[in-house]
């Protein structure tokens, strides 16, 4: 098997908060501590959990869009979360980024001709400006754009069409992996569709990797490999696509799952409700970040926090219950 393109080992990601008027005690936000996860060359790796669980802070983390508190970053094989400014630079053609709001994301004074060239400038990509234009001009054809509307702004374009200039200006740099961070959840429910489509077809196409940083189970069903489900900032479960939504071990993931709507009610999953909201990473629960919210919680979940265990091939889980020898039905 190669090695991955991308490894994340032991990532941590503390922010500090100010306390209270004369207090000296300096608190911290939890963002993230302790996620390991590996994503291979073409692969899919979809990171899902409900907002404030740090999956955004582990792909800005990626970006080396802030220094990292702990843990390491390797990208084929070399450390990047160290790296400074000049030797970075190689790296941020390799990693690039698609993020949630196409509108804020796009300078809206420049046009589309010069937003797609802007990359392929930077990193030395074309050898003339003929070529520059060849490249320009083809990324339009490849996210499905005509190519008449390059001297138009981003104004002057939908929601999606935007979100198909921000996955462009992606492609233009010639990535090995791109970090979508929530692109599709601003768009409407059949652009939503349209974008992960075309989103699949480009990683076939160029054998690119994602990481698809979602709230949503359910738009990464058709078009992920592997699944990682995030709970205040750790990793509760990991494993394939077919794993996680035919056979979910961690609690978390079945409340998820039971709130993603099937056509099919034959095969309507359980609804299992979550009580209250996540609670705070200022001050996370101990032992098991879930317990406060888990139906199936023991006395053990309280003090002792599950480490992320391989239950069977591929599927890894963070659950006591795993290790009872009967766990409880799914809920
Ligand atoms: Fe629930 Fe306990 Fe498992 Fe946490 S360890 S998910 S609280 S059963």
């Amino acid at each position: 098997m190669s090695a991955p393109l991308l490894q994340v080992n032991d990532l941590k990601k503390y922010f500090p908060v100010r306390g209270p008027l004369f207090s000296r005690k300096a608190s911290w936000v939890y963002a993230v501590d302790g996620v390991s996860f590996e994503i291979g060359r073409g692969e899919t790796l979809s990171l899902v959990g409900e907002s404030g669980c740090g999956k955004s802070t582990v792909g800005r983390a990626i970006l080396r869009l802030f220094d990292i508190t702990a843990g390491q970053v390797v990208l084929d094989g070399q450390r990047i979360d160290d790296l400074s400014a000049d030797r970075l630079r190689p790296i941020r053609r390799r990693v690039q980024v698609v993020f949630q709001d196409p509108f804020s994301s796009l300078n809206p004074r420049l046009r589309v001709r010069d937003i797609l060239a802007e990359p392929i400038r930077n990193f030395g990509l074309a050898r003339s400006s003929a070529e520059l234009d060849a490249k320009v001009a083809a990324l339009m054809d490849t996210v499905r754009l005509p190519r008449d509307v390059l001297n138009r702004r981003p104004h002057e374009f939908s929601g999606g069409q935007r979100q198909r200039i921000c996955i462009a200006r992606a492609l233009a740099a010639e990535p090995d992996l791109i970090v979508c961070d929530e692109a599709v959840s601003a768009l409407d429910v059949s652009v939503k569709a349209q974008i992960v489509n075309l989103l699949s077809d480009l990683q076939r196409e160029f054998g690119l990797a994602l990481l698809f940083i979602s709230h949503d189970l359910a738009i990464v069903e058709h078009m992920t490999h592997r699944v990682a489900v995030m709970y205040l900032g750790k990793i509760v479960e990991m494993a394939s696509r077919h794993q996680i939504f035919a056979a979910p071990r961690h609690p978390y993931t079945k409340a998820l799952l039971s709130a993603v709507p099937v056509p099919d009610p034959a095969a309507r999953r359980k609804p299992m409700i979550l009580k209250g909201d996540v609670p705070s990473p200022i001050n996370p629960p101990s032992g098991c970040r879930f317990h406060t919210r888990c139906p199936f919680v023991f006395d053990r979940c309280r003090t002792e926090v599950p480490e992320l265990r391989q239950i069977v091939e591929g599927q890894w889980a963070a659950c006591h219950l795993d290790e009872l020898p009967e766990a409880p039905a799914a809920g």
